[in-house]
């Protein structure tokens, strides 16, 4: 098999399915894919839970949602979309609030009837506390967009949580994903394009593989077949970067999450598909109800499934998550960039191999792009080498 590829995706993820995809559909290629886990699909994997008959998101709630017009129209080629808009709420000392940030969250947290401009002019005065200096991590980030006693209510706790790193170690673009808004809309995102999958996330990638010129190999770990690649054989790697190198320049920081799953005696939990618990003394940073996801479908058992997320320092034996990205973690990214750009027959992707916070649209978006940038010059002699700085 290695021998008749054209070449080899490590990983079976958006990054990694959308390039097999393209290379086979519009190059005529071989292309060989494997992944080390015992399906397809990546972190976006979702089956049916036998118990209750709701689709399950294997490793964490996903909801589509992009304003990239060229994302939407290549994924709406393997799925339709419902019309699933997503809103979530966060439990701050037994009360509940809507999230992301909007008019009723300030109003009802501060007991007020506050008007857009009350509001904003509120949160600007509470912003001033930092002065003129440009927010430089997510505490600053947090505390400039929406005011200290907010931050400490729904931002704080949860980010310790989430994240057990100091929030002045960590990015200001993790908290600048969620919008903050001076009207009562209460989604969840701001994309234009939003929904989940009709048949759910692994059927995409079913279709998205399904051609006689991919060959979708699981439970295939790259380290273990490493040695027998052919000389030049190019190769695409979605795993960790830090992995790949065999952690020579040291650990990346990742972290992970334990999904304890229960199913509930009742056909409605929690009456939404996200609760988020700011408070420190809930263990669990979320709670999601699997159904809620999928209003439009009949469900029939009178039960339902939940799943608590405790989230954690990723080890080497685990899956890792999210990337930290401390200010330390960017100085041994930068350390294995150098060394990937060594290599002439490695492209580094995806989430993990770019150590990257992406979202499924934007790792979507960086294979299309990578596509035609670097995999398609290449295999038209156009460029020498698929390695490139992600
Ligand atoms: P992955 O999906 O991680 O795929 C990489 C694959 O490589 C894995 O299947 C892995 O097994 C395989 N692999 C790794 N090492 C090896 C090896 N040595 N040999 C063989 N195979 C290997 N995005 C959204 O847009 N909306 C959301 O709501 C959302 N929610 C999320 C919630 C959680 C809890 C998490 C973790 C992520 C969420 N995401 C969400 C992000 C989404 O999962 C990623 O954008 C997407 O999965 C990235 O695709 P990828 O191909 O880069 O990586
Ligand atoms: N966040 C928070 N409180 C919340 C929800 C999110 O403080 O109730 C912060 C937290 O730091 C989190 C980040 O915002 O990591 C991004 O949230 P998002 O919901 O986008 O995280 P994901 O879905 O990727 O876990």
């Amino acid at each position: 098999l290695l021998s008749e590829a054209d070449i080899l995706i490590v990983g079976a993820g958006f990054y990694g399915a959308t390039l097999a995809e393209r290379i086979a559909t519009q190059l005529g290629r071989r292309v060989l894919v494997i992944d080390r886990r015992r399906h397809i699909g990546g972190n976006a994997y979702t089956e049916e839970d036998p118990a209750t008959g709701v689709e399950i998101h294997r490793y964490g709630p996903h909801l589509f949602h992009t304003s990239n017009e060229e994302v939407w129209n290549y994924l709406r080629g393997f799925t339709g979309f419902t019309a699933y808009r997503h809103r979530a709420f966060s439990t701050y000392r037994d009360k509940v609030y809507p999230l992301p940030i909007n008019l009723a969250t300030i109003c009802q947290f501060f007991g007020k009837r506050l008007s857009p401009d009350e509001a904003r002019g509120m949160i600007t005065g509470q912003a001033a506390e930092l002065g003129d200096r440009p927010p430089a991590n997510l505490e600053e980030k947090a505390i400039s967009l929406v005011g200290r006693p907010l931050y400490e209510a729904f931002i704080k706790g949860y980010t310790a949580k989430q994240w057990q790193t100091d929030p002045r170690e960590l990015p200001a673009q993790i908290i600048a994903r969620l919008p903050v808004r001076y009207t009562f809309e209460d989604g969840y995102f701001n994309d234009r394009f939003q929904g989940q999958p009709v048949d759910g996330y692994t059927a995409i990638f079913e279709k998205m593989l399904a051609h006689e010129l991919i060959e979708t190999r699981l439970g295939v770990d790259f380290f273990d077949i490493k040695p027998l690649l052919p000389k030049d054989l190019p190769v695409v790697y979605t795993g960790p970067i830090d992995r790949y190198f065999d952690y020579s320049e040291g650990e990346l920081g990742w972290r992970t999450i334990d999904i304890d799953l229960e199913v509930m005696d009742t056909p409605d939990h929690q009456g939404t598909a996200i609760m988020n618990y700011a408070d420190e003394t809930v263990p669990y940073t979320r709670v999601v109800e699997f159904r809620h996801f999928n209003p439009e479908r009949q469900h029939k058992s009178d039960k339902t499934l939940i799943g608590r997320e405790y989230s954690r320092f990723a080890g080497r034996a685990d899956e890792p998550y999210y990337p930290i990205d401390t200010r330390r973690d960017q100085a041994v990214y930068r350390r294995y960039l150098e060394r990937a750009a060594a290599e002439k027959n490695l492209h580094l992707g995806g989430r993990l191999g770019t150590y990257r916070y992406l979202d499924m649209h934007q790792a979507i978006g960086a294979a299309l792009k990578a596509f035609e940038t670097v995999l398609e010059p290449y295999f038209t002699g156009k460029l020498d080498s698929v390695s490139r700085s992600p």
